[in-house]
């Protein structure tokens, strides 16, 4: 049976996924690459920032909570490496890929680069749901990568001998479909697949190639084969999740702008979006455009579309008053009962992550969770002031 978005709040609203991993946690991931502790003794350290994150995602009040991602070294690579400094790499995969991204800050996040065939995920997002789920008492939603993402591990200008482009894009797209079921398998309520390089598909930036070359058709693409694959009834519960990125409290496409984007956005035949919008300065603008462009039948699915109210660059936590305000600015634009609300972005993609704005990894998950506590709040004040009905409890 379907998992209802809107229980418990009547607006539906859920996170994108990450939480800043513990400082004790990073300390044990550069332990552990440094040879200086075993897997078992990692994966101890990110069982523990597991269960804290699941624990005081349920206090928050959230209707449906996450496992903070603490198992993966990045939304983008879990499926092929265990760590960020590239230990434990899946099979034909080698260091110094393309540069993922170049954020606001100047810093650099680069990928993997695929040197021979066939590609398979080494880790599914099933894996590390179903070590996680136990400590949970309310729906979780499971988070996975993009095909789109995972095309840039090809080498932009070459063919590969005896694994050519078209052969590694259909592994990629099955190996997606898979990731997602398996998701639904372990028992995710609801899954969103995280597609941040869409909106850098349009940023132009000469010292990173890949966003130069009008790839954004063929990331719709992509994605919508792997969505093709699911019933309009499993769609209501498939999402995805356009942001201009969130690392080290840096962006990297926040100057495109998204009248550029949302046209071809909308064209995925996703049930709903998680939207990046409190950081936005013309947010009234966004809610016209999401109004104009987001479609009442995707394919036989409407599409909701959640508005991020919580910025988690900013450690100034939202007050459940302006999650609200912001939600009924956009129900003048949005239909109602499409509309939902989220944060802008995971609060933590990578695994190392200093939070510079924050001062500490640890400050910073205190303050995530302020923010979603105020985001629930806010969310049940303005479903009761469009008198949207509260689903009675299944
Ligand atoms: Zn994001």
């Amino acid at each position: 049976m379907a998992y209802d978005l809107r229980s418990e709040t009547g607006i539906p609203t859920q996170p994108v996924g990450s939480l800043p991993r513990p400082a004790k946690l990073q300390a044990a991931y550069a332990d552990y690459d440094a040879g200086r502790i075993s897997k078992q003794q990692l994966e101890a350290e990110q069982e523990a920032a597991a269960k804290d994150s699941v624990s005081r995602f349920e206090a928050t009040g959230s209707p449906i909570i996450a496992d903070g991602e603490q198992w993966w070294s990045s939304f983008a690579t879990y499926p092929v490496t265990d760590t960020l400094a590239g230990t434990g790499l899946a099979d034909h995969l080698a260091a110094g890929g393309q540069y993922f991204a170049i954020f606001s800050d100047g810093h650099y996040r680069q990928l993997p680069k695929l040197v021979g065939g066939p590609f398979r995920y080494k880790t599914y997002a099933a894996d590390t749901l179903a070590r996680s789920i136990g400590f949970a008492t309310k729906p979780m939603k499971q988070a996975v990568i993009a095909p789109s993402m995972l095309a840039l591990l090809y080498p932009l200008d070459e063919e590969l001998p005896g694994y050519s482009r078209e052969d590694f894009e259909g592994d990629l797209v099955s190996e997606c479909e898979k990731d997602i079921r398996g998701a639904f398998d372990a028992g995710a309520a609801c899954v969103s697949i995280d597609f941040t390089e869409g909106r850098l598909a349009l940023r132009e930036d000469s010292r990173n190639p890949w966003t130069g070359r009008g790839m954004l058709p063929h990331f719709i693409d992509l994605i919508n084969r792997v969505l093709d694959r699911f019933s309009p009834d499993e769609r209501i519960n498939i999402g995805v999740h356009t942001c201009p990125g969130g690392d080290r409290d840096a962006v990297h496409s926040a100057d495109v702008p998204y009248a550029a984007l949302l046209p071809s956005l909308f064209q995925l035949n996703a049930g709903f979006f998680l939207m990046q919008n409190k950081s936005e300065r013309d947010r009234e603008s966004v809610y016209k455009l999401v109004g104009e462009h987001s479609r009442e039948d995707a394919n036989g699915v409407a599409q909701v579309v959640h508005i991020g109210v919580i910025n988690p660059q900013n450690p100034r936590a939202e007050t459940p008053q302006e999650v609200c305000d912001e939600l009924l600015t956009a129900a003048k634009y949005i239909p109602k009962e499409r509309l939902g609300s989220t944060d802008d972005c995971g609060f933590s993609p990578f695994s190392i992550d200093e939070k510079p704005l924050h001062g500490s990894p640890d400050f910073a998950r205190d303050v995530a969770f302020e923010k979603i506590t105020s985001r629930v709040q806010g969310t049940k004040m303005a479903a009761e002031r469009l008198g949207i009905h509260v689903p009675a409890a299944a």
